[in-house]
């Protein structure tokens, strides 16, 4: 049979994850280090996993509400407010599995054919095909190394056309560690609303930031935001919880309640054991999350110096567990420059095309790996880069 026939044109369109292609690279190989897969090197702190364990103890195996357990949305709501000064009722809550199905959910609820979805690139890589396979039109805006990767108003401005609904904002940034200012976020909303657009933030990873004289600042919080903002956040990064599948969406009524819709057919509800595990993250996880960014912190300015001192020159991210050094002076392309680091030195980073076009010439290293391993692989890419 001709399955090229079979498989809808927009699914046939996007590509394959970059990530995933390289990784199957590197699986089934001995001694490899990965700064790899964007994923927490902490197995889930023991009071989550043990709440998740009580909760089938007890036999609570059934499924929830669609929206979620009540109490969870109720926890979320509250974590909200304080964490990013945005208040949600309840009932503008909906608990999804990952922020993954959160991001579809809220471009399929969104958008029209041929809407227009304007994005910051270098960018997480579900962003572009997300959108496309909503039926959507991917815009990426291109972020430079000398604005540290943040999205500039003005060239938010420049890509702005009469077919734009959404705007999708990632800070801090996957594959760069970009965060974002209160004054260039000010500047995007006064054009959001300018031209009345919608705002996606994904903001997974707004716990691990390492500046913490400035609190995070959401574009929901910034005023005339709230209403045009769809929130998207989870607990993955944050809490070491990529296997519960657990992130929410919050935004107002008339949204989650199109994004429940969708989810109440497709998903049905979020796994409960994992809704269990996360309201404990929520109401006793955070000394845990504020341990585990200490380490982080430590593991970036190890890789920030060593990477500047052999050359690769790296800017200081301030936040996620990324850093995005420069490789253009060794004149390989970033997919030559990950595949020889692979081959030659067992170490496995990911090129920055795999994360737009505007992410070659660099490469994408997770710290999230053990600091030992961390001292192995930059002793390996420092000889790799001595013999270029
Ligand atoms: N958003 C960003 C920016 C990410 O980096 C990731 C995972 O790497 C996700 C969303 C997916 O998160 P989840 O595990 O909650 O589906």
């Amino acid at each position: 049979m001709d399955y090229t026939q079979k498989i809808a044109r927009q699914v046939a369109s996007v590509p394959r994850s970059g990530i995933r292609d390289f990784f199957e690279l590197v699986q089934g190989r001995e001694g490899i280090i990965s700064l790899g897969v964007g994923e927490p090197d902490f197995v889930t702190p023991w009071n989550i996993r043990e709440a998740a364990i009580y909760s089938l103890e007890k036999g609570q195996t059934s499924y929830t509400s669609n929206l979620g357990l009540p109490s969870l949305r109720k926890s979320i709501s509250g974590y909200v407010q304080d964490f990013f000064g945005v208040s949600y009722d309840v009932s503008e809550v909906l608990v999804t599995v990952g922020v993954s199905e959160a991001i579809d959910l809220a471009l399929r609820a969104l958008l029209n054919p041929g809407d227009e979805v304007i994005f910051h690139e270098p960018c997480y890589v579900s962003y572009s095909p997300s959108i496309v396979m909503a039926y959507g039109e991917a815009v990426a805006v291109e972020t430079r190394k000398r604005d540290g990767f943040s999205l500039k108003p003005e060239a938010l401005a420049a890509a702005i056309t009469p077919k734009s609904r959404v705007l999708m904002l990632n800070f801090p940034t996957n594959p760069t560690g970009a965060t974002a200012t209160r004054e260039d976020l000010e500047g995007i909303a006064k054009l959001c609303i300018e031209h009345d657009l919608m705002v996606l933030t994904d903001e997974i990873y707004s716990e691990l930031r390492y500046d913490l004289s400035e609190p995070h600042v959401s574009i929901a919080s910034l005023p005339g935001m709230r209403e045009r903002t769809v929130l998207l956040h989870g607990f993955s990064k944050a809490f070491a919880m990529t296997g519960f599948r657990l992130g929410y969406a919050c935004a107002p009524q008339p949204v989650v309640e199109a994004m429940m819709k969708i989810h109440q057919y497709s998903m049905l509800c979020a796994p409960i054991t994992s809704q269990v595990a996360a309201l404990e993250a929520l109401e006793n996880g955070l000394p845990a999350v504020a341990e585990m960014r200490e380490s982080y912190r430590l593991r970036r300015d190890f890789l920030v110096k060593r990477l500047n001192e052999m050359g690769l020159s790296c800017h200081s991210p301030g936040g996620a567990f990324y850093v995005f050094p420069d490789i253009r002076e060794t004149g390989l392309s970033s997919k030559e420059f990950a595949m020889r680091l692979l081959e030659e030195e067992g170490v496995a980073a990911v090129p920055g095309s795999a994360f737009g076009a505007s992410g070659e010439g660099f490469l994408r290293c997770c710290y999230a790996t053990a600091f030992e391993d961390l001292q192995v692989a930059m002793d390996k890419m420092q000889a790799f880069v001595g013999r270029l």
